[in-house]
């Protein structure tokens, strides 16, 4: 078994999308553009209604898949075609946008607490105009696993302790773990060797070690990339932690980014903006 370590940590930058959706950008900024196949990664958390309020209302995706986990609060999702949905605390949408999609995601509360995450990961070029399809799952359709004393993960993708997430048929065969750690615990999560993988803080602090005997520690807000291996292994000291793991098979294909469209030429993302401009986005 060869463990993973910390190779580098990244800070999360402050921004608002969408009509002025107040967020944490972690990957997609310009410290970390993309981390194949991940190509986005935000955080939205608060309990002021001005920061989310105004949603995102209609907007394209084309080339990649849009992962939505919520953690408190509501959110209303509505596509060109009539698809829609809740999506309510613990749930999660994994959305294959593939050739296209127009949708709007909007706040479904008028006050109270906002929290979850928006993460985008890319397709291969062979399934990047692909059909559209949805994989919503509600929080009891996500099964919780105990790793070991004091540590339980939700499975949304791939596995943990021996128990399969519910999202199945996805292209870069991922692994999404929601973490939680209680103080002073201590445990080994198994990931794909030759997979991208990081972990992304959102409360307390997490001590992945890191290599050489020692820890390295990880703060909320903040995302550790991890080095190759078949394993990473963390801990807690003093404090509870949430954390997810996240881990996917690289593309290494080029990557052409424009908004809402990743493709892998300049010449197919001018494509996909014709055909949102003239209404073909769709097929
Ligand atoms: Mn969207």
């Amino acid at each position: 078994m060869s463990a993973r370590r910390v190779v580098r940590i990244f800070t999360g930058q402050p921004t608002s999308d969408g009509a002025g959706v107040r967020l944490t950008r972690v990957i997609g900024t310009s410290a970390l553009d993309h981390f194949d196949p991940f190509l986005l990664l935000d955080e939205f958390k608060s309990d002021k209604a001005d920061d989310y309020l105004a949603g995102f209302p209609d907007h394209p995706h084309r080339g990649f898949e849009t992962v939505t986990y919520m953690l408190a609060g509501a959110m209303r999702h509505r596509d060109h075609a009539g698809n829609q949905g809740e999506l309510v605390a613990g749930s999660v949408q994994w959305m294959t946008a593939g050739r296209g999609i127009v949708h709007s995601e909007m706040p479904q509360q008028k006050d109270g607490l906002m929290w979850g995450f928006q993460l985008w990961i890319n397709l291969p070029a062979r399934d990047k105009m692909t059909a559209p399809r949805y994989q919503d799952i509600p929080p009891e359709k996500i099964p919780g696993v105990e790793l070991s004393a004091g540590v339980r993960a939700r499975v949304i993708a791939g596995e943990a302790g021996g128990v399969r997430g519910p999202v199945e048929g996805i292209a870069t065969r991922p692994l999404y773990l929601d973490v939680r750690m209680g103080a002073g615990a201590r445990v080994s999560l198994d990931v794909a060797a030759g997979h991208n993988a990081f972990a992304y803080v959102y409360e307390g602090r997490v001590a992945p070690d890191d290599g050489s005997g020692g820890t390295q520690d990880v703060g909320a807000g903040q995302l550790a990339v991890l080095s190759d291996g078949d394993a990473v292994t963390a801990t807690t000291t003093g404090a509870p932690a949430r954390f997810l793991l996240l881990a996917a098979r690289p593309l290494g294909e080029p990557v052409a980014r424009y908004g809402p469209f990743v493709m892998n030429t300049r010449e197919e993302l001018v494509q996909a903006a014709e055909d949102y401009r003239s209404g073909r986005l769709l097929g």
